[in-house]
């Protein structure tokens, strides 16, 4: 046989050694003038592709990249492969079947093929190698048994099939391989002393994989429908396999562990007491990891079962460390918890007020409460230690004595139960319906 190849790239000259070896003889033409790895093999190459389609082939294959193949096609004198037996051998079908099917004129022979292997698979024998086939308009059967005939004496397993079909079960095998290959490859996955044979064909599965051109995977994946499905299902069972993991590791434990953003007698601590009474969450363990990142970072991490941290205040705004933290972590929203914020002034225990100097709090209690501060309170100026202290970790320090004399804070009611501090004044929150809203969260999928 006589047989042109148009994209001479990677597959098309690992086909063309084979033709040339059973003794076929091969013409091809490719974007990139590879003339020279042509001539080596005993190929002809065409610098015009329009030459290449009067050569008189018998078959011409169309090997092309699936991105670019239908500008290719369509850039071909098609009138000049008249009485040919035109070959797709690319790794989605329907979408050059149905393509071949619209622009070829009706005097060629159309066969749209798969074979399910490449350079690196099929390097040595092609023996029991999946070639897949759909006979799509055949009038001359000769030229096309004996096309077909070529890879079954090569060893392959012929498998006919249609096109639909055959991308129903690719997406769920080869686009699932490659992926697979493509994000161990992402692992930089070394070779080791103790290699299992369950590894090694990991790493021939990587090398396999990434050794294709990325066209060629985002072939796989942009032109067949079912390729998303398989990528959202791939993040899907990850997912799952972790949260079993994580599932497995609380047998045994008999507490749950609600991560919180702020410390021991913060708003979020009384916004967790009231979600664990609401969800009657059985044994709670309540860990105070004081940033919405670190509460999202440890329930993602399967440290913790549920989160909690805020989102909103009525009168400063969106908590915008928590926007950022959510936009980082896979998570699943239980609730949005809407609790009504009571900001108190609190002492050391025969403190007065009036005569301190300065209040120490979070900026956000600041924001609540700046013009009753002014008016109830003129005598005192505002600071605040960092970030890291929220109003609950003020009053810790306070009630420890580690602030100066002339020193008060804003906090909650329960901060003043577990600092041992004294409620000076109750409600200096500017706003009387001043509410915080809580997100409570548990790992995606558990
Ligand atoms: P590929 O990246 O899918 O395709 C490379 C080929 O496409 C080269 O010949 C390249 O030409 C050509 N090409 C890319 N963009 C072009 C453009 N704009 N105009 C003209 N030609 C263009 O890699 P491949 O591995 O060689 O695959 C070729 C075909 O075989 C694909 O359809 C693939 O799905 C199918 N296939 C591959 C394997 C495999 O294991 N590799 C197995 C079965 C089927 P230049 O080199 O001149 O740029």
């Amino acid at each position: 046989m006589h047989i042109g190849i148009i994209g001479f790239g990677h597959f098309g000259q690992f086909l063309a050694q084979r033709f040339l070896r059973a003794g076929h003889q091969v013409s091809c033409w490719s974007k990139d003038p590879e003339e020279v790895v042509a001539m080596q093999m005993g190929a002809t190459f065409y610098h015009d592709v329009a030459d290449l389609c009067d050569a008189g082939c018998d078959v011409v294959i169309l090997s092309m990249s699936i991105v670019s193949f239908a500008q290719v096609v369509q850039g071909l004198p098609l009138q000049k492969l008249h009485g040919a037996l035109v070959v797709d051998v690319l790794s989605v079908k329907a979408y050059p079947k149905e393509f071949l099917r619209r622009v070829l004129p009706g005097a060629c022979d159309i066969l749209c093929t798969h074979p399910m292997f490449g350079p690196d698979s099929g390097k040595e024998s092609w023996e029991g190698l999946t070639f897949m086939y759909e006979k799509v308009r055949i009038r001359n059967i000769g030229v096309c048994d004996a096309f077909l005939g070529f890879f079954a004496e090569e060893g392959c397993s012929m498998m006919e099939m249609t096109c639909e079909k055959h991308d129903v079960y690719a997406a769920s095998s080869q686009f699932v391989t490659h992926t697979t290959g493509r994000m161990l490859g992402k692992l930089d996955l070394k070779e080791t002393p103790i290699n299992t044979k369950g590894y090694e064909q990991l790493l021939n599965l990587v090398t396999n994989t990434t050794n294709d051109s990325f066209d060629l995977y985002y072939g796989l994946y942009s032109y067949n429908p079912t390729a998303r499905e398989q990528l959202a299902r791939l993040e899907d069972a990850l997912r799952e396999v972790k949260n079993s993991l994580f599932e497995r590791a609380k047998v045994g434990r008999s507490t749950t562990l609600i991560g919180i953003q702020g410390g021991s007698g913060s708003f979020n601590h009384a916004a967790a007491l009231e979600l664990i009474e609401k969800y009657a969450l059985p044994h709670p363990d309540i860990q105070f990891l004081i940033t919405s990142e670190s509460v999202l970072a440890a329930l993602n991490n399967g440290d913790i079962d549920f989160g909690v941290f805020a989102i909103e205040n009525s009168a400063s705004g969106t908590v915008l460390p928590s926007i950022y933290s959510m936009s980082k972590y896979p998570h699943e929203i239980i609730e949005v918890h809407d609790m009504p914020l009571v900001q108190c002034l609190l002492t050391r225990p025969g403190q007065d007020p009036h005569t301190a100097k300065k209040i120490v709090t979070h900026p956000q209690a600041i924001l609540q409460c700046a013009e009753t501060i002014a008016r109830e309170f003129p005598n005192l100026t505002w600071d605040y230690l960092s970030d890291d202290y929220d109003t609950a970790a003020c009053a810790s320090q306070l009630g420890a004595g580690l602030l100066p004399d002339d020193t008060v804070v804003i906090a909650s009611k329960i901060a003043a139960e577990k600092y041992g501090l004294t409620i000076a004044y109750e409600g200096l929150n500017d706003d009387r319906d001043n509410f915080t809203s809580f997100v409570f969260c548990k790992r995606r999928g558990a």
